[in-house]
């Protein structure tokens, strides 16, 4: 593989110590039309924009925009960018019910993602329950005989939940890669900073996912946005800053969803590097760390596992009403303007319109008490 010379900058991946762009195109988030369906042409566009300026690791999974991610890079990629860079994707570790699912899901990938090659192959969402399922099936054994057959290259698998789990399934097998959930308001949660040291002085290429926290820390509000604004930083430029200073991470993930962020996370991670951040600038993260502790009461990531709920819920915009009501004390009544919010949506998709069924809860990787929450939610705002 040849990668270009660019002011793009590039760190050490895996112990063959390729070099990867330190930004990744994440493509959980791409681009929507009106209808909510995914545009494929400007999806295509940002993606393209992206890796002719430099980023080389591409990142979908099957259930992104409904298995149309899959699709759209596979799009994307044709007319020589295959080559240019690391196609990574995941397997659905809760679809397999039996061995030979393995092989056809895996053969139904390379066909959308129009490659013969899956340069890094994730088992996705590694939680408690899907762990069973992988040892169940002997999916690691998998792995190795789809490696001989040069269907995948590198093996690896993405994170969601405690560290004491993480450490035991980062011991478990001879991974080269692993994805964690990481950003300056999550040291403590799921892999958090331990399991981020772990796995890199173990020698696995960590790669880092949702480091804006479901956006919510590029549009910080409330007494969070009050820091960022007193410290004149931009957020979104200085929670990357604060990854890429680290050298335990390989390669932060960007889930863009327009040009607009495409061209600026770009240029951010241009500027990046180990050890590049001021005491003044460690002091503004500090700052935001603890008010955000202090603040946003549902620490939900937006990721959307637990929706459809089949009741028609909106579980992660419910979620958001509520934070954005405690966390903006400026505005003079927040739970006015939360409540009319509230007001606006569809009966169905309202808190109030929980069955208790429970289903959400299963899927959620933030192990969010959903159901508590939409309760609390409901008597806020009826
Ligand atoms: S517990 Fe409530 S929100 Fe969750 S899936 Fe069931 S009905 Fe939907
Ligand atoms: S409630 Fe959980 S699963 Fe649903 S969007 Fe929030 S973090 Fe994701």
């Amino acid at each position: 593989m040849k990668f270009r010379k660019h002011p793009m900058q590039y760190r050490s991946f895996t112990r063959d110590k390729l070099q990867v762009s330190a930004l990744g195109f994440g493509c959980m988030r791409l681009p929507l039309l009106q209808s909510g369906k995914p545009s494929y042409r400007e999806s295509i566009r940002i993606l393209q924009y992206g890796i002719d300026h430099g980023i080389n690791y591409i990142d979908t999974a099957v259930p992104y925009h409904n298995g149309e991610s899959e699709v759209i890079v596979g799009k994307a990629l044709q007319n020589g960018y295959r080559e240019k860079v690391l196609l990574a994707t995941k397997f659905p570790t809760w679809a397999a019910e039996k061995k030979s699912d393995l092989d056809k899901i895996l053969n139904e990938q390379l066909t959308k993602l129009q490659t013969d090659c899956i340069d890094v192959y994730l088992l996705h969402c590694l939680q408690k329950s899907y762990w069973g399922i992988v040892q169940k099936l002997e999916m690691y054994d998998w792995l190795i005989t789809k490696r001989k057959q040069g269907k995948i290259r590198y093996l690896a698998f993405s994170f969601h939940d405690e560290f004491a789990l993480f450490r035991e399934i980062v011991d478990a097998y001879d991974w080269d890669v692993c994805q964690i959930q990481y950003n300056y308001v999550n040291e403590n949660v799921q892999a958090g900073t331990a399991g981020l040291q772990y796995a890199a002085q173990k020698g696995l290429a960590v790669v880092i996912m949702e480091p804006l926290f479901g956006g919510t820390l590029a549009n910080p509000v409330g007494k969070l946005g009050e820091v960022w604004k007193k410290s004149k930083q931009n957020p979104v430029d200085l929670a990357l800053r604060w990854l890429w200073d680290k050298p335990e991470i390989s390669l932060v993930l960007s889930g863009m969803s327009n040009m607009e962020q495409t061209v600026q996370n770009v240029e951010i991670a241009e500027k990046s590097g180990v050890g590049t951040l001021t005491d003044v600038e460690k002091s503004v993260i500090a700052e935001a760390q603890k008010i955000y502790d202090e603040t946003l009461p549902i620490k939900c990531t937006k990721c959307k596992y637990c929706v459809p709920c089949p009741f028609e819920v909106d579980i992660p915009y419910n979620f958001e009403l509520y934070n954005n009501m405690i966390a903006i004390p400026g505005n003079n009544n927040p739970k006015t303007l939360a409540k009319n919010l509230y007001a606006m949506l569809d009966r169905e998709h309202r808190a109030g319109n929980c069955k208790d069924c429970g289903q959400c809860e299963q899927k959620c990787p933030q192990h969010l008490s959903i159901r508590k929450n939409l309760k609390l939610i409901t008597e806020t705002f009826n």
